[in-house]
């Protein structure tokens, strides 16, 4: 079992993330934040998706106000409870105080929050370092006030793509100069007793965000406070690469320990990323939000075509949220190999198969054809079947 690293919990509107909560989902949309009709369609197309945070990008003053905007109309929608977070770009102080009042929670990142483009290689002299730290903290305590003021929580975002030139100079391009990063941010916010925040070490390169997570992980552990982690692979691109990327990286911290909240960051529809998200977290007993299917490959020892029912058994099944379902193809490795599944549809003999519960051989060699039904009918015979939602067909029964 995976035992998770214990960090504070923070409220993010109507969600809390951090401690044992839940790790959540969330996702971003793509819209033009001016566009505020597309951008309350989108979120609630998320929130309907099962996506638990919603970040929306907050380029300038006007999007501030954009934002209150989106938060009344999805409030109106019923879609009120989503937390919502606002993404702060370059130099965004002052939009990050202003968006503050409307949103759940905002995303600064420390690289672009006092942000002056220098000549390639252009040293930092101990004077320029000193007055960047304090351009930082000044503009920080203007932030974390409004966010004291209106109940709103802050994402330290580091991206290893865009850190500071200044920590860049110190630290190198590298996982130690990420983790500094966050907490030079995180210093400030502990020196103005404001701890409502959440960190994010993100890298388009795995190993990368897997060092930097583990770093800051460990430092959390030297200090008083550890805070929720929200994971995330970034610029992972699109298709199946994308996906196994980001389950790498993702995958391997949560199995760690580490991390609270995630987001797979696709170049596609973010509708996408949520199934995804799911999909990681059920893999690793995090979350259960489907039935959990266990079908071994088949072999010469699978005597019925274990590739056609797995689906037909699935499509029957799929709407029983919480069982373990396993379909093993022979009756010599299946039923040891199906671990714990509470249900089982195992190869007997030629075109006859036995239904299992947990590791009882309830049915023994009943025709193929009929085993779906006699799944069905042990299932309901237990209590613990529910019809499917009625747009669902259960089909070949
Ligand atoms: S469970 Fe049986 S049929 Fe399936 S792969 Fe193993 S040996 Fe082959």
């Amino acid at each position: 079992m995976i035992k998770r690293k214990l960090t504070r919990e923070v409220r993010i509107g109507s969600r809390t993330i951090g401690g044992d909560t839940p790790i959540a989902v969330q996702s971003m949309i793509v819209e033009d934040t001016s566009d505020v009709k597309s951008c309350v369609e989108a979120i609630i197309r998320l929130d309907e998706a099962g996506c638990e945070i919603v970040r929306v990008t907050t380029p300038n003053l006007k999007d501030a106000h954009h934002l209150a905007e989106i938060r009344a109309a999805l409030k109106a929608r019923g879609h009120g409870q989503i937390p919502l977070v606002a993404d702060i770009h370059h130099n965004g102080y002052k939009i990050a105080r202003e968006v503050s009042r409307h949103v759940d929670k905002i995303r600064i990142n420390p690289g672009l929050f006092v942000f002056k483009r220098r000549l390639p290689d252009q040293e930092y002299t101990e004077a320029e370092i000193r007055e960047e730290r304090e351009k930082i903290h000044e503009q920080m305590t203007e932030v974390i006030k409004a966010c004291k003021n209106n109940g709103t929580a802050m994402r330290i975002g580091v991206n290893h793509g865009s850190l500071s030139e200044r920590m860049m100079f110190i630290h190198g391009d590298t996982p130690e100069g990420m983790v500094e990063s966050a907490l030079e941010f995180i210093d400030i916010c502990e020196s103005e007793g404001f701890y409502d925040i959440v960190v994010s070490l993100k890298a388009s390169r795995v190993p990368i965000m897997l060092a930097a997570n583990r770093l800051i992980s460990e430092r959390f552990a030297e200090r008083i406070n550890a805070y929720p982690l929200h994971l995330g692979v970034t610029e992972a691109g699109d298709g199946q690469y994308a996906r196994i990327k980001s389950t790498v990286g993702i995958g391997t911290l949560l199995a760690e320990g580490i991390g609270d909240t995630i987001r797979v960051s696709l170049a596609e529809d973010p509708l996408e990323e949520i199934p995804v998200c799911y999909d990681i977290l059920q893999a690793l007993g995090l979350r259960k939000t489907k039935v959990e299917f266990i079908a071994c490959p088949s072999c010469g020892r699978t005597k019925f075509n274990l590739t056609e029912v797995v689906p037909k058994v699935r499509a029957a099944t799929e709407h029983l949220v919480g069982l373990d379902i396993a379909i093993m193809g022979c009756i010599v490795n299946g039923p040891g190999e199906m671990a714990d599944a509470d249900y089982g549809y195992v190869g007997k003999g030629l075109g006859r198969i036995s239904i299992y519960r947990g590791h009882e051989e309830v049915l023994k060699n009943v025709p193929e054809d009929d085993g779906i039904a006699h799944l069905i009918a042990l299932i309901k015979e237990d209590g613990r079947w529910e019809e499917p939602p009625a747009t669902k067909k259960v089909a070949n029964l």
